[in-house]
């Protein structure tokens, strides 16, 4: 019996081609108690790679954490599949906003400790004491409160492309570090404020808002589905939208665009431009925004070192990164010095 993805992307994405459906991409999450992640993961594998299913899965004693794409036409079975485990019936699947069919090229179920890499030691506070969930309208109505605070749970590169109006977007490379970072700055506001905040998906603010409420906070809102919940709703019932630029999302989509506002810039001209690129020296990766002309004069490149190494042979740029470990490690996501036009975030705010 299969139980792990076996074609390479490539062969994939001749194959979603060569079908020529559409592919409907959605995320979803569920914390729940699973006595044992591996069996559930071998069971989510066989069904769901029989229902064509691609994505990245990730299932731990805590629950499940889901980004996937599936043919259209066969969402009513995996809505039946899903109903059909008692802890995920009816749970809400957040639907893409801008859709593409090769999202995912693999099907990849992974047992993890955590389904969400939060740094966090759920055991020294009470996770179960959330904040209260709002949907599109009520979060449009708080926000223009005077008594709010908003906050970004997202890191630099995400909300560096997009964000709310008036948002707190804390210049953190992880979830981790902007909670000490919130909590210390806001500090003075635990009682007296209003603490809104916000995800792409909804997950992280689960967590945060737990954290938030056992350092003191009173008053703590989150966002119910996040950005992409938020876009579906505000379309739905034709309310005010409040994001600006793009959302952006942890496929091979990278961002999906919710409004026409560009309020990033390129990293390396400075021109506005909000679109997410790799630098093409695999020895580097770096996730840096790059506009269409310094793609093509630097040639997908972050510097011109990285230039120089690109266009050395394969076999020598492999030289090159031996005992260098992996490139993620390497440079921190999406910041590098070189680069003169990134964006400094608001790290320390008044309130
Ligand atoms: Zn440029
Ligand atoms: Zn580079």
């Amino acid at each position: 019996m299969q139980l792990y993805n076996k074609l390479s992307a490539k062969e994939r994405a001749e194959l979603i081609d060569k079908a020529g459906k559409n592919r409907l991409t959605l995320s979803f999450y569920q914390y729940a108690k699973i006595g044992n992640p591996q069996i559930f993961r071998n069971h989510l594998f066989i069904a769901w790679n029989a229902l064509d299913v691609l994505g990245r899965i990730y299932v731990a004693q805590e629950g499940i954490n889901g980004q996937l794409s599936l043919p259209a036409d066969r969402f009513n079975e995996f809505k039946q599949h899903i109903d059909s485990v008692s802890f995920l019936k009816d749970i809400r699947l957040n639907i893409a906003v801008d859709q593409n069919n090769k999202s995912f090229l693999k099907l990849k179920i992974k047992v993890r400790d955590k389904i969400l890499a939060d740094g966090l030691n759920d055991d020294t506070f009470d996770v179960r004491n959330k904040g209260i969930h709002v949907g599109a309208k009520q979060f449009n109505q708080l926000i223009e409160g005077e008594n709010t605070i908003l906050v970004d749970m997202r890191n630099h590169y995400e909300s560096e492309i997009g964000h709310f109006k008036n948002a707190i977007t804390p210049d953190v490379d992880t979830f981790r570090e902007s909670l000490d970072i919130i909590e210390d700055d806001l500090k003075s506001h635990k009682e007296d404020k209003n603490l809104v905040m916000y995800c792409t998906g909804g997950i992280r603010c689960e967590k945060a808002s737990a954290y938030f409420k056992h350092k003191g906070f009173k008053n703590v809102f989150q966002l119910e589905g996040g950005i992409i919940e938020y876009t579906r709703q505000v379309k739905e019932h034709d309310l005010e939208n409040e994001f600006l630029g793009q959302n952006f999302v942890f496929d091979d989509r990278r961002a999906e665009r919710i409004s026409e506002d560009v309020i990033a810039n390129c990293h390396q001209c400075g021109n506005p431009f909000d679109i997410h690129t790799n630098c093409a020296n695999e020895a580097c990766h770096l996730l840096f925004i790059q506009c269409n002309n310094c793609k093509e004069q630097m040639e997908n490149c972050c510097s011109t070192n990285c230039m120089d190494i690109n266009q050395l042979p394969y076999i020598k740029q492999k030289e090159l990164r031996k005992g260098q470990g992996n490139s993620n490690d390497i440079f921190k996501k999406g910041r590098a010095d070189y680069l003169p036009f990134k964006k400094d975030l608001r790290n320390i705010f008044e309130v």
